[in-house]
């Protein structure tokens, strides 16, 4: 059996010999770019498939309702660190759709830091820093509608139209 191209990798590899078709290395990089192009195509293709899959974690979850509750307990840290990032990715949507529902044209990523400094500085907890944002949006002036002119009336400052 002779050697091969990795499809992914382009290494040379030698394929199994209980896989005389295979086309992608051992690697397991390649191996996991495999499976998940496979789940993709078959999801494409396969509605029974996609429904198994679908329904899959909806049946575990009703078999294992306590499982996250008790997770988040047995792990703290993480639940945490899920927490931010679950806000993170929050702000990031409104911020979105901000930027889609807004005439500001220019909404810009800032670096900005805030340091706090001297003696109250060395009792914050851990030295976190904590998270800040500043929104700056500018406010359209109240527009009043023209009224319309009346036929008795001749605006300020507009001379009569000689032709009527
Ligand atoms: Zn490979």
């Amino acid at each position: 059996m002779g050697e091969r191209c990795c499809l992914y990798c382009q290494q040379i590899f030698r394929p199994s010999k209980f896989q005389r078709r295979q086309a992608v290395c051992g690697e397991a990089d390649c191996q996991h770019r495999r499976r998940a192009d496979y789940h993709r195509r078959k999801l494409a293709a396969d509605p029974e498939y996609r429904d198994v899959c679908r329904d899959s974690p909806r049946k575990w979850r009703s078999r294992n309702p306590d499982y996250w509750k008790q997770y988040r307990q047995k792990n703290p840290a993480s639940a945490d660190r899920n927490r931010e990032q679950q806000q993170l990715r929050d702000r990031k949507r409104r911020l979105r759709n901000l930027a889609n529902n807004t005439s500001a044209l220019d909404l810009k990523h800032s670096a900005a830091a805030v340091w706090l400094v001297g003696p109250g500085a060395a009792d914050l907890a851990n030295n976190n820093s904590a998270p800040a944002q500043v929104w700056v949006i500018e406010a359209l002036p109240h527009r009043r509608a023209p009224l319309p002119p009346s036929c008795k009336q001749q605006p300020a400052g507009v001379a009569a139209d000689p032709a009527a």
